[in-house]
């Protein structure tokens, strides 16, 4: 999953695929700990390619009700241009203290949404191109410890739920673990932390031992938000939590991953 994709860097090869809607999921939704309702997966969505200023930004069709303020492409890790609109500099400026050097190949856009008062705070596509667009809801940008920790939550899906390693698509069977999303391939850190912690596709521990209670939702929001708590340092409230922390930093990928991103936090 960490190869680049194919970048449409002329307006002829974005021509061509106009009106071309290729399928994308959406599959990261991390909500504000305030919220008393949990926002479901903004589901799925579509994603076009249009041209904006010559550059070429996906517009993914989000779930009724949330609104797509303005986007920068990302390549090389770095926004293409000057970024004029002031949501997505602010964006930008957070998704830069956070995602790690050895995953910005992975970032293709970082783009600014309004959700309104439902608890959104971001989520994440597979880019048509390879990689992910990253969506953050303009409301939270004030508060950026939870953008950050929502991006934490946001890299976690990068990782586990990568093409490489993840099907959204299940028509044809699944060779490894079935989740709420698709399909984790077999031996997949996805496929095996589902297989433990959720057996027979149920949650082993009450909500109240996970990391928090979206992570009750679903077994990829599990992973998500424990890696959450263990990169940014949230209390280790139960064994549950702590079995949980000890698979992922037992992981090859995982491990140095977690490490990168806290130093870079400082
Ligand atoms: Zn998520």
């Amino acid at each position: 999953m960490r190869t680049n994709g194919i970048r449409w860097t002329s307006v002829s090869a974005v021509l061509a695929l106009v009106g071309v809607a290729v399928g994308a999921v959406a599959v990261g939704v991390s909500v504000s700990a305030s919220q008393s309702t949990i926002a479901p997966d903004i589901g799925d969505a579509r994603v076009s390619l249009g041209t904006q200023s010559a550059r070429v930004i996906e517009q993914v069709s989000y779930r009724d009700g949330v609104e797509r303020i303005a986007d920068v492409v990302i390549k090389n890790g770095s926004p293409v241009g000057e970024i004029d609109d002031p949501d997505v500099a602010a964006a930008w400026k957070i998704v830069d203290s956070v995602w790690p050097a050895s995953l910005r190949a992975e970032l293709k856009q970082v783009s600014v949404i309004d959700e309104g008062p439902r608890g959104l705070v971001g989520v994440v596509h597979r880019s048509s191109t390879g990689g992910w667009i990253l969506s953050v809801d303009r409301v939270d940008l004030p508060d950026r410890r939870l953008v950050q920790e929502t991006i934490i939550h946001e890299i976690a899906h990068v990782v586990t739920l990568g093409p490489d390693v993840f099907s959204f698509d299940t028509e044809a069977g699944c060779n490894g673990v079935t989740i709420t999303v698709g399909c984790a391939f077999s031996g997949s850190l996805m496929a095996r932390y589902a297989e433990r912690f959720w057996p027979g596709g149920a949650v082993d521990a009450p909500p109240s031992a996970l990391a928090d209670v979206y992570a009750a939702s679903a077994p990829h929001e599990d992973l998500a938000e424990t890696f959450t708590a263990w990169v940014a340092g949230w209390p280790v409230v139960s064994a549950d939590v702590a079995s949980r922390i000890e698979m992922l930093s037992a992981d090859p990928e995982i491990a140095p991953l977690a490490a990168e991103i806290r130093d870079g936090m400082g």
